[in-house]
């Protein structure tokens, strides 16, 4: 644990993948772009790596505990 995952607001295609495959975590706002629920489920490092890769406009990104971004 200690990752952790942004949502690129502008880059979000509302493909809604995120939100599917992890909805205690993510959900669309007022126009239907991906966001982090607040107080959502906090993802595994591996599941947060996992979603990063599997979004369609690399809207995601995966931070390390000291800020340095982890490639996906
Ligand atoms: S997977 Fe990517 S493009 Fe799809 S809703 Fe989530 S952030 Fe947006």
């Amino acid at each position: 644990m200690g990752y952790r995952i942004e949502v690129v607001i502008d880059d979000c295609m509302s493909s809604g993948k995120c939100v599917g495959d992890y909805p205690q975590t993510f959900d669309f706002d007022d126009e239907e772009l991906a966001t982090l629920i607040e107080d959502g489920e906090v993802m595994s490092d591996d599941d947060m790596i996992r979603a990063a890769r599997n979004c369609p406009s690399r809207a995601l990104l995966v931070f390390d505990a000291s800020g340095t971004p982890i490639p996906t």
